[in-house]
């Protein structure tokens, strides 16, 4: 059973590659965006709260982060691999997950760090808000992510690297490349 933390700044890639890991290793994928993107969709009560925070640009609090994701971790059942996307975002949140795999037999596999540089982030960002419909891919919104990626997801780079799970991926030049660059560090677990 792989655990797979696919970790990195707005627009690094994460969805991306996700979608590509799947396609290839046949994991289950979590991705909490797109959990709340669906949950904003379908207005639900949780999806009415996502929406205060996402149009912030902020992360909504981490109780209920965490509680999301033990349910959809808990609906798959048995799997070769699991991807997290978007999750951990905050210290306490990859505490939390360690302690969920413990307490099911398992543990983070590896963290891929999608390393891309700002400039380049703001321009997908923007280019993918012309086509995305999604709130938060306008400048301002963008900006304030990027903020808060800095202040409150980063640190999890040092927490990762401690813990021996860390793996720095170059984020920039064509999918396939990074894609590849991902896959032998699966294939390496
Ligand atoms: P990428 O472009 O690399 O896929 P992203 O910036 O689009 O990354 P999403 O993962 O799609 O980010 O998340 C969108 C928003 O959902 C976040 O800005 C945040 O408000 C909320 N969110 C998602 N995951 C979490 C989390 N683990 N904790 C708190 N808030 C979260
Ligand atoms: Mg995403």
């Amino acid at each position: 059973m792989i655990n797979l933390v696919i970790f990195g700044a707005p627009g690094s890639g994460k969805g991306t590659q996700s979608e590509k890991i799947v396609e290839k290793y046949g994991f289950e994928h979590i991705s909490t965006g797109d959990v709340l993107r669906n949950e904003i969709k379908n207005q639900t009560k949780l999806g009415t709260i996502a929406q205060q925070y996402i149009d912030k640009g902020q992360l909504l609090p981490d109780e209920l982060m965490i509680d999301i994701l033990a349910s959809v971790y808990d609906s798959f059942g048995t799997c070769k691999g699991v991807i997290f996307d978007g999750f951990p975002r905050t210290i306490p949140q990859a505490e939390s997950l360690q302690k969920l795999l413990q307490e099911r037999g398992t543990d983070v596999s590896a963290m891929l760090d999608l390393d891309v540089p700002e400039d380049l982030l703001i321009e997908r960002l923007i280019n993918r808000g012309k086509s995305s419909g999604r709130a938060d891919d306008n400048e301002a919104t963008i900006k304030q992510r990027l903020e808060v990626y800095h202040n409150q997801t980063s640190p999890l780079i040092e927490w990762y690297q401690k813990a021996g799970k860390y793996h720095h991926i170059k984020g920039v030049g064509e999918v396939s490349d990074i894609f590849n660059t991902i896959s032998q560090v699966i294939d390496s677990l």
